[in-house]
């Protein structure tokens, strides 16, 4: 049956995503094994240079788990998918949760004029919020050091569906690029994990919604949502 095809589906694709995330984990993990090995010798061996290689090292290590930290987080966000809890919930006032968030940071100027009218869509709430953390997340890396960033997020009534526009002043995304970017683990970022946007698309579609996007280079990126609002 067509359920049943889907279900199966849906198994590849989380095998294809756990087998890529265990790669994920283990490309920070050789690394951080060597670096303490070298470390523990250089210090037996009073080597004179060992402040020095130990600095250099430890900045090292902590960008690399932190690399681990975020696969964690971002991969348990998406095992959770299979029970999620959807519910009647105001997607304006989630949007103006994270903004609220986002908002606090001092390299980014954010507009959003939150409408007085709810919006009533059926989501999984944490979900949602952390799909508009990950596009703000993105907007405010993809922005250059210089010039100041500004991300502009607006919305339009569309029938019986709200589009909501997030814009940002960034680098925009490279041509060759562009039909990769929403796949799992596809990154252009020393330290990222490429699953933000994968989860983007995977929360937003579990709405019934879909997601895309513009982009021009070096004047930045808009990215689209249209999400259906709830029945009465
Ligand atoms: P990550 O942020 O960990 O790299 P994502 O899945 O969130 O993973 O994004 C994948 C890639 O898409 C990014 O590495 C980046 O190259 C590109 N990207 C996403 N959002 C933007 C944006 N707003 N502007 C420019 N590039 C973006
Ligand atoms: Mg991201």
């Amino acid at each position: 049956s067509a359920s049943r095809l889907a279900q199966s589906e849906r198994e590849s694709a989380w095998r294809e995503m756990a087998k890529q995330v265990a790669h994920e984990i283990k490309n920070p993990l050789t690394p951080l094994k060597l670096g303490l090995q070298l470390l523990e010798k250089s210090w037996k061996d009073k080597d004179p240079k060992f402040d020095a290689k130990f600095e250099r090292f430890s900045k090292s290590f902590v960008e690399q788990i932190e690399s681990l930290s975020s696969i964690a987080s971002e991969f348990s966000a998406f095992a959770k998918m299979p029970d999620t809890r959807m519910q009647k919930l105001d997607v304006i006032e989630l949007l103006t949760q994270a903004v609220t968030i986002f908002k606090q940071m001092d390299n980014v100027t954010i507009h959003f004029n939150a409408p007085e009218q709810p919006f009533l869509i059926i989501a999984d709430r944490d979900q949602l919020l952390r799909c508009f953390n990950n596009l703000l997340k993105n907007a405010i890396e993809a922005m250059p050091p210089s010039r100041p960033g500004i991300i502009d997020i607006d919305y339009s009534i569309e029938g019986r569906s709200i589009l909501i526009n997030v814009r940002d002043n960034g680098n925009g995304i490279p041509e060759n690029l562009r039909t990769k970017i929403f796949e799992p683990n596809f990154t252009t970022k020393s330290s990222g994990t490429g699953l933000g946007l994968a989860f983007v698309k995977n929360s937003i579609e579990n709405a019934g919604g879909k997601v895309w996007f513009e982009t021009v280079l070096e004047k930045g990126t808009v990215f689209h949502l249209n999400l259906p609002q709830a029945q009465a």
